[in-house]
Protein backbone atom coordinates (compact mmCIF):
# COMPACT_ATOMS: atom_id res chain seq x y z
CA UNK A 1 0.00 0.00 0.00
CA UNK A 2 1.56 3.16 -0.66
CA UNK A 3 0.29 6.92 -1.35
CA UNK A 4 -0.02 8.09 -4.80
CA UNK A 5 -1.87 11.63 -4.47
CA UNK A 6 -2.34 14.10 -1.78
CA UNK A 7 -4.98 17.10 -2.46
CA UNK A 8 -6.21 20.20 -0.98
CA UNK A 9 -9.66 19.93 -1.22
CA UNK A 10 -10.86 24.06 -0.29
CA UNK A 11 -14.80 23.99 1.12
CA UNK A 12 -16.74 27.40 1.98
CA UNK A 13 -20.22 28.50 2.52
CA UNK A 14 -21.37 31.65 3.41
CA UNK A 15 -23.89 32.03 6.67
CA UNK A 16 -27.09 32.88 6.49
CA UNK A 17 -26.08 35.34 9.37
CA UNK A 18 -23.81 36.46 11.26
CA UNK A 19 -22.55 35.43 15.44
CA UNK A 20 -20.31 36.26 17.43
CA UNK A 21 -17.68 34.78 20.32
CA UNK A 22 -15.70 37.39 22.58
CA UNK A 23 -13.06 37.30 19.72
CA UNK A 24 -14.70 37.49 16.34
CA UNK A 25 -18.17 37.41 14.25
CA UNK A 26 -18.14 34.37 12.73
CA UNK A 27 -19.93 35.16 8.98
CA UNK A 28 -18.05 31.78 7.21
CA UNK A 29 -17.53 28.47 7.39
CA UNK A 30 -14.78 27.34 5.15
CA UNK A 31 -12.36 24.08 5.65
CA UNK A 32 -9.48 22.80 3.92
CA UNK A 33 -9.75 19.00 3.63
CA UNK A 34 -7.27 16.45 2.99
CA UNK A 35 -7.59 13.47 0.43
CA UNK A 36 -5.04 10.99 0.44
CA UNK A 37 -5.29 7.97 -2.38
CA UNK A 38 -3.48 5.14 -2.03
CA UNK A 39 -2.35 3.33 -5.14
CA UNK A 40 -4.59 0.31 -5.03
CA UNK A 41 -7.50 3.31 -4.51
CA UNK A 42 -8.09 3.54 -0.80
CA UNK A 43 -9.35 7.06 0.14
CA UNK A 44 -8.87 8.60 3.32
CA UNK A 45 -9.54 12.28 4.65
CA UNK A 46 -8.57 14.44 6.90
CA UNK A 47 -9.49 18.33 8.16
CA UNK A 48 -7.39 21.45 9.12
CA UNK A 49 -8.25 23.88 11.27
CA UNK A 50 -8.51 27.16 9.81
CA UNK A 51 -8.48 29.59 6.56
CA UNK A 52 -7.80 27.87 3.58
CA UNK A 53 -5.39 30.13 2.68
CA UNK A 54 -2.12 28.98 2.87
CA UNK A 55 -2.79 25.33 4.34
CA UNK A 56 -3.89 24.46 0.40
CA UNK A 57 -0.59 25.50 -1.02
CA UNK A 58 1.34 23.73 1.83
CA UNK A 59 -0.42 20.66 1.52
CA UNK A 60 0.18 20.62 -2.02
CA UNK A 61 3.25 22.52 -2.68
CA UNK A 62 5.66 21.11 0.10
CA UNK A 63 3.91 17.75 2.06
CA UNK A 64 2.44 15.94 -1.05
CA UNK A 65 5.99 15.46 -2.71
CA UNK A 66 6.94 14.35 0.50
CA UNK A 67 4.48 11.71 0.94
CA UNK A 68 4.58 10.17 -2.35
CA UNK A 69 5.00 6.46 -2.25
CA UNK A 70 5.27 6.47 1.57
CA UNK A 71 3.31 3.54 3.08
CA UNK A 72 0.18 5.10 4.70
CA UNK A 73 0.17 2.92 7.57
CA UNK A 74 3.10 4.09 9.01
CA UNK A 75 0.73 7.26 10.50
CA UNK A 76 3.57 8.21 13.71
CA UNK A 77 6.54 8.00 11.31
CA UNK A 78 4.84 10.15 8.93
CA UNK A 79 3.52 12.41 11.76
CA UNK A 80 7.01 12.66 12.76
CA UNK A 81 9.07 13.32 10.03
CA UNK A 82 6.27 15.73 8.68
CA UNK A 83 6.82 18.05 11.90
CA UNK A 84 10.50 17.84 11.55
CA UNK A 85 10.48 18.97 7.94
CA UNK A 86 8.52 21.44 8.67
CA UNK A 87 10.01 22.63 11.49
CA UNK A 88 13.33 23.65 9.89
CA UNK A 89 11.21 24.91 6.72
CA UNK A 90 9.16 27.25 9.03
CA UNK A 91 11.43 26.90 12.39
CA UNK A 92 9.48 28.27 15.14
CA UNK A 93 6.30 27.68 13.50
CA UNK A 94 5.00 24.40 12.73
CA UNK A 95 1.61 24.92 10.76
CA UNK A 96 -0.24 22.30 12.77
CA UNK A 97 -3.45 22.46 10.68
CA UNK A 98 -1.91 21.17 7.88
CA UNK A 99 -0.57 18.25 9.79
CA UNK A 100 -3.75 17.86 12.02
CA UNK A 101 -5.12 17.21 8.06
CA UNK A 102 -2.97 14.62 6.70
CA UNK A 103 -2.80 12.87 10.03
CA UNK A 104 -6.44 12.27 10.08
CA UNK A 105 -6.83 11.19 6.43
CA UNK A 106 -3.91 8.49 7.28
CA UNK A 107 -5.47 7.40 10.50
CA UNK A 108 -8.79 7.29 8.14
CA UNK A 109 -6.46 4.83 5.50
CA UNK A 110 -4.82 3.15 7.96
CA UNK A 111 -8.39 1.86 9.55
CA UNK A 112 -10.09 1.43 5.98
CA UNK A 113 -6.61 -0.90 5.30
CA UNK A 114 -7.32 -2.89 8.51
CA UNK A 115 -11.07 -2.65 7.44
CA UNK A 116 -11.52 -1.49 11.35
CA UNK A 117 -12.43 1.65 13.16
CA UNK A 118 -9.94 4.27 14.06
CA UNK A 119 -11.14 3.76 17.32
CA UNK A 120 -9.88 -0.08 17.91
CA UNK A 121 -6.65 1.32 16.21
CA UNK A 122 -6.21 3.95 19.04
CA UNK A 123 -6.39 0.79 21.97
CA UNK A 124 -10.34 0.30 21.43
CA UNK A 125 -13.50 1.58 22.44
CA UNK A 126 -14.55 2.07 26.41
CA UNK A 127 -17.86 2.79 25.20
CA UNK A 128 -20.38 2.73 22.02
CA UNK A 129 -22.07 6.49 22.38
CA UNK A 130 -21.04 9.23 23.60
CA UNK A 131 -22.53 12.09 25.98
CA UNK A 132 -22.98 14.89 23.53
CA UNK A 133 -23.05 18.59 24.90
CA UNK A 134 -24.39 21.61 23.03
CA UNK A 135 -22.06 24.33 21.69
CA UNK A 136 -23.38 27.21 20.47
CA UNK A 137 -25.25 30.62 22.12
CA UNK A 138 -23.20 32.76 20.16
CA UNK A 139 -24.01 36.38 20.25
CA UNK A 140 -26.52 38.17 17.27
CA UNK A 141 -25.42 41.32 16.44
CA UNK A 142 -27.41 43.80 18.83
CA UNK A 143 -27.91 46.93 20.74
CA UNK A 144 -28.80 46.68 24.43
CA UNK A 145 -27.76 43.20 26.46
CA UNK A 146 -31.35 42.38 27.00
CA UNK A 147 -31.54 41.30 23.09
CA UNK A 148 -28.20 39.71 23.78
CA UNK A 149 -29.84 37.36 26.77
CA UNK A 150 -33.06 36.64 25.20
CA UNK A 151 -31.29 34.97 21.98
CA UNK A 152 -29.44 33.11 24.30
CA UNK A 153 -31.58 32.17 26.17
CA UNK A 154 -33.88 30.96 23.99
CA UNK A 155 -31.16 29.17 22.28
CA UNK A 156 -30.45 27.32 25.72
CA UNK A 157 -34.28 26.62 26.15
CA UNK A 158 -34.00 24.91 22.52
CA UNK A 159 -31.02 22.76 22.86
CA UNK A 160 -32.73 21.23 26.46
CA UNK A 161 -36.15 20.72 23.92
CA UNK A 162 -33.85 18.54 21.63
CA UNK A 163 -32.42 16.60 24.33
CA UNK A 164 -29.16 17.86 25.82
CA UNK A 165 -28.85 17.66 29.34
CA UNK A 166 -25.34 20.17 28.78
CA UNK A 167 -25.05 23.52 27.47
CA UNK A 168 -21.67 25.69 26.35
CA UNK A 169 -21.86 29.12 26.77
CA UNK A 170 -20.06 31.65 25.65
CA UNK A 171 -18.67 34.57 27.61
CA UNK A 172 -16.47 38.09 27.15
CA UNK A 173 -19.11 40.61 25.35
CA UNK A 174 -17.08 43.17 26.20
CA UNK A 175 -14.66 43.54 23.03
CA UNK A 176 -17.83 43.67 20.70
CA UNK A 177 -20.06 45.53 22.97
CA UNK A 178 -18.08 47.01 25.90
CA UNK A 179 -20.35 45.30 28.31
CA UNK A 180 -18.04 43.90 31.04
CA UNK A 181 -17.48 40.92 32.61
CA UNK A 182 -20.65 41.63 35.53
CA UNK A 183 -22.59 41.17 32.29
CA UNK A 184 -21.06 38.17 31.63
CA UNK A 185 -22.08 36.85 34.61
CA UNK A 186 -25.59 38.07 34.30
CA UNK A 187 -26.14 36.11 30.82
CA UNK A 188 -24.83 32.73 32.63
CA UNK A 189 -27.08 33.29 35.79
CA UNK A 190 -30.27 33.96 33.32
CA UNK A 191 -29.22 30.56 31.72
CA UNK A 192 -29.34 28.83 34.71
CA UNK A 193 -32.22 30.69 35.86
CA UNK A 194 -34.39 29.33 32.38
CA UNK A 195 -32.81 25.94 32.11
CA UNK A 196 -32.63 24.92 36.24
CA UNK A 197 -29.83 23.11 38.13
CA UNK A 198 -30.36 19.62 36.18
CA UNK A 199 -28.87 20.70 33.32
CA UNK A 200 -24.65 20.88 33.32
CA UNK A 201 -23.49 24.72 32.20
CA UNK A 202 -20.03 25.70 30.97
CA UNK A 203 -18.53 28.61 30.32
CA UNK A 204 -16.36 29.76 27.41
CA UNK A 205 -14.82 33.09 27.01
CA UNK A 206 -12.04 32.52 23.61
CA UNK A 207 -9.34 34.14 26.03
CA UNK A 208 -10.96 37.25 26.59
CA UNK A 209 -9.73 38.62 30.15
CA UNK A 210 -7.06 39.17 32.16
CA UNK A 211 -6.01 37.52 35.22
CA UNK A 212 -8.02 39.69 37.90
CA UNK A 213 -11.27 39.61 35.81
CA UNK A 214 -11.12 35.99 35.22
CA UNK A 215 -10.83 35.90 38.91
CA UNK A 216 -14.27 37.74 38.83
CA UNK A 217 -15.76 35.57 36.85
CA UNK A 218 -14.69 31.56 38.39
CA UNK A 219 -15.62 33.13 41.74
CA UNK A 220 -19.26 33.88 39.16
CA UNK A 221 -19.07 30.61 37.86
CA UNK A 222 -18.67 28.42 41.07
CA UNK A 223 -21.82 30.67 42.02
CA UNK A 224 -24.15 29.30 39.16
CA UNK A 225 -22.06 25.75 39.82
CA UNK A 226 -20.52 26.10 36.27
CA UNK A 227 -19.30 22.67 35.10
CA UNK A 228 -15.89 24.07 33.56
CA UNK A 229 -14.24 27.81 32.39
CA UNK A 230 -12.99 27.62 29.27
CA UNK A 231 -9.83 30.02 27.52
CA UNK A 232 -10.25 32.75 30.82
CA UNK A 233 -6.72 33.75 29.43
CA UNK A 234 -4.48 34.49 26.64
CA UNK A 235 -3.41 30.67 25.77
CA UNK A 236 0.21 32.01 25.63
CA UNK A 237 0.13 32.60 29.47
CA UNK A 238 0.53 29.42 31.02
CA UNK A 239 1.49 30.45 34.11
CA UNK A 240 -1.20 32.61 34.62
CA UNK A 241 -3.71 30.16 33.76
CA UNK A 242 -2.03 28.46 36.62
CA UNK A 243 -2.38 30.80 39.45
CA UNK A 244 -6.27 30.94 38.30
CA UNK A 245 -6.50 27.56 38.28
CA UNK A 246 -5.06 26.82 41.52
CA UNK A 247 -7.75 29.16 43.37
CA UNK A 248 -10.49 28.69 41.04
CA UNK A 249 -13.80 27.20 42.05
CA UNK A 250 -14.35 25.85 38.86
CA UNK A 251 -11.86 23.44 37.02
CA UNK A 252 -10.35 25.83 34.31
CA UNK A 253 -10.40 24.36 31.06
CA UNK A 254 -8.31 24.56 27.59
CA UNK A 255 -6.14 23.54 24.76
CA UNK A 256 -8.24 24.25 21.60
CA UNK A 257 -5.17 26.81 20.73
CA UNK A 258 -2.43 24.32 21.85
CA UNK A 259 -1.17 22.11 19.32
CA UNK A 260 1.96 19.02 19.34
CA UNK A 261 2.32 17.01 22.89
CA UNK A 262 5.37 19.48 24.37
CA UNK A 263 2.76 22.78 24.34
CA UNK A 264 0.22 20.02 26.27
CA UNK A 265 3.08 18.90 28.58
CA UNK A 266 4.02 22.40 29.33
CA UNK A 267 0.63 23.08 30.02
CA UNK A 268 0.23 19.81 32.21
CA UNK A 269 3.29 20.17 34.44
CA UNK A 270 2.19 24.14 35.08
CA UNK A 271 -1.43 22.59 36.34
CA UNK A 272 -3.10 25.29 34.00
CA UNK A 273 -6.28 23.35 33.58
CA UNK A 274 -7.99 20.76 34.82
CA UNK A 275 -9.65 19.88 31.57
CA UNK A 276 -7.38 19.54 28.14
CA UNK A 277 -9.28 20.56 25.23
CA UNK A 278 -6.58 19.33 22.11
CA UNK A 279 -8.86 19.62 18.71
CA UNK A 280 -7.81 16.67 16.00
CA UNK A 281 -7.74 19.33 13.59
CA UNK A 282 -5.21 21.61 15.00
CA UNK A 283 -3.57 20.13 17.69
CA UNK A 284 -1.48 17.75 14.96
CA UNK A 285 -4.29 15.11 14.27
CA UNK A 286 -5.62 12.16 16.06
CA UNK A 287 -1.87 11.22 16.69
CA UNK A 288 -0.81 14.61 18.71
CA UNK A 289 -4.42 14.58 20.17
CA UNK A 290 -4.02 11.25 22.08
CA UNK A 291 -0.68 12.12 23.07
CA UNK A 292 -2.45 15.21 24.65
CA UNK A 293 -4.95 13.64 26.17
CA UNK A 294 -2.00 10.93 27.56
CA UNK A 295 -0.40 13.46 29.23
CA UNK A 296 -3.18 14.87 30.84
CA UNK A 297 -4.13 11.14 32.37
CA UNK A 298 -0.97 10.95 33.49
CA UNK A 299 -1.24 14.14 35.54
CA UNK A 300 -4.46 13.77 37.00
CA UNK A 301 -6.59 16.13 34.24
CA UNK A 302 -9.78 15.40 32.03
CA UNK A 303 -9.55 15.38 28.18
CA UNK A 304 -12.90 17.05 26.48
CA UNK A 305 -11.63 16.94 23.02
CA UNK A 306 -12.83 20.46 21.00
CA UNK A 307 -14.76 20.33 18.25
CA UNK A 308 -15.97 22.91 16.00
CA UNK A 309 -15.66 21.86 12.24
CA UNK A 310 -17.29 19.61 9.59
CA UNK A 311 -18.48 16.37 9.78
CA UNK A 312 -14.18 14.98 9.18
CA UNK A 313 -13.59 16.89 12.92
CA UNK A 314 -17.17 15.51 14.37
CA UNK A 315 -16.63 12.11 13.11
CA UNK A 316 -12.66 12.30 14.16
CA UNK A 317 -13.47 13.40 17.19
CA UNK A 318 -16.37 10.97 18.01
CA UNK A 319 -13.47 7.89 17.41
CA UNK A 320 -11.08 9.72 19.75
CA UNK A 321 -13.56 10.30 22.56
CA UNK A 322 -14.21 6.81 22.32
CA UNK A 323 -11.05 5.75 23.70
CA UNK A 324 -10.55 8.09 26.53
CA UNK A 325 -10.48 7.25 29.81
CA UNK A 326 -12.73 9.02 32.18
CA UNK A 327 -16.26 10.91 31.23
CA UNK A 328 -16.05 12.50 28.30
CA UNK A 329 -18.26 14.55 26.72
CA UNK A 330 -18.62 14.95 22.97
CA UNK A 331 -18.56 18.90 21.88
CA UNK A 332 -21.45 18.93 19.38
CA UNK A 333 -21.63 22.19 17.43
CA UNK A 334 -25.11 23.10 17.21
CA UNK A 335 -24.89 26.39 14.96
CA UNK A 336 -25.97 26.46 11.29
CA UNK A 337 -23.44 24.77 9.04
CA UNK A 338 -24.28 23.30 6.05
CA UNK A 339 -20.81 21.79 5.28
CA UNK A 340 -21.21 19.84 9.12
CA UNK A 341 -24.41 18.83 8.39
CA UNK A 342 -24.45 17.83 4.99
CA UNK A 343 -21.02 16.10 4.02
CA UNK A 344 -21.21 13.00 5.35
CA UNK A 345 -23.52 10.09 3.26
CA UNK A 346 -24.96 9.05 6.78
CA UNK A 347 -24.33 12.20 8.98
CA UNK A 348 -23.46 11.82 12.99
CA UNK A 349 -26.31 13.24 14.42
CA UNK A 350 -27.48 13.95 17.59
CA UNK A 351 -30.88 13.19 18.82
CA UNK A 352 -30.90 13.24 22.84
CA UNK A 353 -28.03 13.08 24.62
CA UNK A 354 -25.65 10.05 23.47
CA UNK A 355 -23.80 9.80 20.24
CA UNK A 356 -22.92 6.16 18.96
CA UNK A 357 -19.73 6.00 17.53
CA UNK A 358 -20.09 4.15 14.47
CA UNK A 359 -18.41 1.31 13.67
CA UNK A 360 -17.16 1.66 9.47
CA UNK A 361 -13.69 1.07 8.70
CA UNK A 362 -11.64 4.60 9.34
CA UNK A 363 -13.24 7.44 10.77
CA UNK A 364 -16.61 5.82 10.25
CA UNK A 365 -18.14 8.20 7.82
CA UNK A 366 -18.28 8.18 3.91
CA UNK A 367 -18.00 11.63 2.15
CA UNK A 368 -21.38 12.55 -0.06
CA UNK A 369 -19.11 13.48 -3.63
CA UNK A 370 -22.07 14.98 -5.08
CA UNK A 371 -22.31 17.68 -1.36
CA UNK A 372 -17.92 18.09 -1.83
CA UNK A 373 -18.42 19.20 -5.22
CA UNK A 374 -21.10 21.74 -4.14
CA UNK A 375 -19.36 23.13 -1.26
CA UNK A 376 -15.87 23.46 -3.33
CA UNK A 377 -14.50 26.76 -4.05
CA UNK A 378 -12.05 25.13 -6.57
CA UNK A 379 -14.58 24.28 -9.25
MG1 LIG B 1 -13.61 27.33 23.00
Amino acid sequence: MEIRTIDAVPLRRELDERFANAQKWITHREYCLVRIETADGAVGWGECWGPIAGTRELIEERIAPLLRGRDPTAVESIHEDLVFDLRSAYHSTVPAGAVSGVDLALWDLRGKAAGTAVATLLGGKRRESVPAYATGHFWPPADDFDAVRESVVAEARSHVDAGFDALKLKIGLERHFGWGPEYDLELVRSVREAVGDDVTLMADANHAYDLPAARRVADGLGAVDAAFFEEPLSPDRIDAWARLNLGSPVPIAGGECWAFAPEFRRAANAGAADVLQPDVTSAGGLTSARRAAEIGDAAGVATYPHVFGSAVALAASLQLIATLPGSPRLEFDRTPNPIREELAVDPIRNDGTDVPVPDGPGLGIEIDRATLDRFRTDR
